[in-house]
């Protein structure tokens, strides 16, 4: 019985994988790949598969499911390897007394792709923690350890890794700081919760419980439980441009290195698409999180080509309304919007 890609996804969609394979250390993820690129078997490489949608015909190669594990501490700096469970760094970390990564606490997924989009919340993103990461490079079949400056950090959610299958990360090193007091709080909705001020710092584990709270209210936080959170986190960029329509003039918006940032979430509100929309389309297995309009969900029983179906159909209302393009966030792999 091949491996149900369903099965190892947050989103719970995607066909079976030809081949499958689990790699417990970095020397079986470097092998597996290298035999599987010498056969010219095709590889896709999985972690907690929270931001990956894969196809309802599977993948026709070799799934790698990243099982490595280990952590260690020294002074400041924290290494880990990259199938270790992201939040399960981040609880580890503030219990070791080292403050930095709290903002990122309850963010689904394995530390190894936490590069990978430069995943961010709260104020902070990956590349204001990471010192260094070691690479397998396809291409080259070399090992490699790089810092922050190679990976192409820099754009909203973007990196040298994002829709590229040329590097393998294998594990990654953090620079934190050893004190119980939280960096400055950054965003305007954590320091109300928190009583703060932007740029006030608190206890490091307060922010820790703040944000694990404000994303289980948003279903950020995984739960087999609630199909709110059957998703892949928000499925569509902030998308960015030189120049905001006027009828999008209302927006939230923030300056981005590339022009301004506008509030995803905002336009599907006002394109009309409400928390839970979408009960009445298509056979009813997807819909918007009733928690947050970002997340497209699955309801039970979805197939990859509702997800789709119904991805395309928020895209293009926003389209229609405001002449604005989304363009998903997470990784599409065997399948596209329509
Ligand atoms: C409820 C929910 C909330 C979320 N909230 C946030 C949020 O606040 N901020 C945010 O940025 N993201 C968020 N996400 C998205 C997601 O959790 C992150 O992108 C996370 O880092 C993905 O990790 P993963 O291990 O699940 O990666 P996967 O989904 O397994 O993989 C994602 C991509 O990375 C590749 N990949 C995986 N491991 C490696 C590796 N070791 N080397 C090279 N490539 C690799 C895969 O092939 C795939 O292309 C959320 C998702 C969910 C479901």
């Amino acid at each position: 019985m091949p491996t149900a890609i369903s099965e190892l996804t947050t989103m719970r969609v995607g066909g079976p994988a030809r081949e499958f394979a689990v790699a417990a250390s970095s020397d079986e993820l470097v092998a597996l790949v290298q035999d599987a690129d010498a056969s010219g078997t095709p590889v896709l490489l999985v972690g907690g598969g929270s931001n990956l949608v894969v196809g309802d015909d599977g993948f026709d190669g070799l799934v790698v499911k990243v099982e490595t594990s280990g952590m260690r501490i020294d002074g400041e700096s924290l290494w880990v390897a990259a199938g270790t469970p992201w939040d399960s760094v981040v609880a580890a970390s503030l219990d070791e007394g080292l403050a930095g990564l709290e903002a990122l606490s309850g963010i689904p997924g394995l530390s190894g792709a936490t590069p990978v989009q430069n995943v961010g919340a709260y104020g902070t993103v990956t590349s204001d923690v990471l010192a260094s990461l070691s690479v397998y490079d396809r291409e080259t079949g070399e090992r490699a350890t790089w810092t922050p400056d190679r990976c192409g950090f820099g754009l909203h959610r973007q990196s040298v890794f994002k829709h590229s299958s040329r590097y393998v990360i294998l594990d990654t090193t953090m620079k934190l700081r050893r004190s119980e007091s939280s960096d400055p709080v950054r965003y305007a909705g954590l320091a109300d919760r928190l009583g703060v001020s932007i740029g006030d710092t608190v206890a490091a584990k307060e922010v820790r419980e703040a944000v694990l709270d404000l994303r289980g209210q948003k279903g950020m936080v995984l739960d087999a439980e609630d199909h709110d959170t059957w998703s892949v986190g928000s499925f569509f960029l902030n998308p960015v441009m030189t120049t905001v329509p006027a009828k999008a003039a209302r927006a939230p918006q923030y300056p981005d290195p590339s022009g301004i940032k506008v509030h995803a979430a905002w336009l599907i509100q006002n394109a009309g698409f409400a928390h839970g929309y979408g009960r009445e389309f298509g056979a009813g297995t997807v819909s918007l999180s009733t928690k947050h309009v970002l997340a497209v969900t699955n309801r039970g029983g979805a197939r990859t080509a509702d997800v789709m179906a119904f991805a395309s159909h928020i895209r293009d209302g926003v389209e229609a309304e405001f002449g604005i393009t989304l363009v998903p966030e997470c990784d599409l792999v065997g399948c596209s919007l329509n």
